[in-house]
Formats: structure tokens, sequence, C-alpha cells
């Protein structure tokens, strides 16, 4: 029941106001979800376990934490970030695009973080309002970039690939992760496709212009990154994944210049 009204929500109300209003609405959820099963790495939240999330298909329990909204592959990434890179020590210049509610609060608050500026052409969360296309900043600026699940909303992923790539340090590190079907050889991709129906019916979301398959990472080579696809989740100990309920096959793509 509580996943057919997430489901439904979802649908239904536009994502930038999904993500204010939900950070009210959640919290409340979370309280029949009292428990010590899981834990969210990003806000230290325990509970029974995640709340459902997800449409359609890709409806699925276990998901969403109550209190800070992260899904499985946002604990993931974080974990990532203090495992294995320098982002919580080093003095660092980030761009965010599309910045993820659940990153929000804690990245604002980092010391070690010279800069850190969000960006995106629609969410009230961003600071700065700007089409990735065609980004406002400096060449070679910054020392690391995030950029998730939003090269398949873009027009032109290669003009925003090259953005990014534009704005980097040449030391710099980005990750770019966008959904994968892993049943596709190679990505899906048809301009003629425009209305809303027609992209729901072709890509699987009314605002997808595309579906990656598994040459993603080949896209991102294409711009000139040196692109790492790494297994992160699958080094960890089965505990760790259950207790965080992480995506048993999420890659991550670090991609340098
Ligand atoms: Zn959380």
């Amino acid at each position: 029941m509580l996943k057919t009204i997430i489901s439904w929500i979802i649908r239904h109300v536009p994502r930038t106001y999904l993500q204010r209003v939900s950070h009210f609405i959640l919290p409340v959820l979370g309280l029949f979800y009292k428990g010590n099963q899981v834990v969210c790495p990003i806000c230290q939240g325990h509970f029974r376990k995640f709340l459902p999330f997800g449409r359609g298909k890709s409806a699925r329990d276990n998901a969403l934490c109550p209190n800070c909204l992260a899904l499985e592959r946002h604990r993931l990434m974080y974990l990532y970030l203090k495992q294995r890179t320098n982002f919580f020590q080093d003095k660092l210049k980030v761009l965010h695009i599309a910045p993820e509610i659940c990153f929000l609060k804690h990245f604002e608050k980092l010391p070690n973080l010279q800069e850190y500026i969000t960006a995106d052409l629609e969410s009230p969360l961003a600071k700065v309002k700007m089409d990735i296309h065609q980004m406002p900043f400096a060449d070679n600026y910054f020392d690391v970039v995030f950029c998730n699940h939003v090269l398949e909303h873009v027009e032109n992923d290669k003009q925003a690939l090259s953005e990014i790539y534009r704005v980097m340090k040449p030391t710099a590190w980005a990750i770019i992760q966008s959904p994968i079907d892993m049943s596709l050889p190679t990505t899906y991709e048809d301009h003629n496709i425009t209305s809303p129906a027609e992209r729901e019916k072709a890509f699987g979301q009314n605002d997808h212009v595309r579906i990656y398959g598994r040459d993603y990472s080949k896209h991102l080579a294409q711009i000139g990154f040196q692109v790492k696809e790494d297994d992160f989740v699958k080094q960890l100990p089965k505990e760790v994944i259950e207790k965080h309920a992480l995506p048993a096959n999420e890659i991550i793509f670090l991609c340098k210049k």
C-alpha cells in the first residue's frame, strides 16, 4: 500500500517540489520504521528498514532514508567519497550539478571545501541557475564535479560533458552517474521523440531523452575523460551492504582529465 502511494506521488508531483515537501512528510513516515536493522551512513539515522521507492518496474523496498532522503546510490557514493577520495580532507573547489538534498546540508558545512557551488536549470535547491550546455564558469576552475542522474535529461550530452571537462582543473576528478540499462549493448536515443508521452514510452520517463546502455563509459571517454569503472560496492563486506542497503550492482564512474 505504502509502495503504491509513494509510487503515485513520484509520478505526479514534480521532482523539485517533491524534494521540498517530502522533507517534512517523510520523517513522520519514518516513525513507523523505527528500528536498528539499517543505518544511513549520511545522516546516521537508523530504522527497521528504509522506505520503498521507485515507479513501475523500478519500485523497490528498503530504498529511501526517511530522514535525509538518501537512496541506495547516494549512500554508496557517500561511502565511496569517504573511503576512496580526498573529498573530506583536501582544500577543494567543488561544483555540484543538480544537487541531491541528502548531500547538500553535509557538503555545505564541510570546512575543507574552499568553494561549494550548486547549480541547476530548475532546482530551487541550487544556488546558481544555469544551463549545463553552457556553464557560467571559467576553464580549469574546479577540483571536483558531481553530476548524477542529469545526462539522461540533457538534449546534447556530448556538449554537457565537454562543459564539465572544460571547467575541471587538470588534476580534478568528477563522478558522473546516469541510469544504465545493462540489457542494452548501446545507448538508445532518438531526437524525433519529443513529446512527454512518447518519451515516457520510449525512454521510461517523460523527461528522459535517452537510455544509456553498456557503452555509457565510452560516452564519457569520447570527451577525453580517463574513466575508471569502480565496482567499489563489490569490495564491501556483505554485512555493510545490508546494513546500509546499498545497490549491489552499481558502478561508480570516476572521471579524470
Ligand atoms: Zn539518511
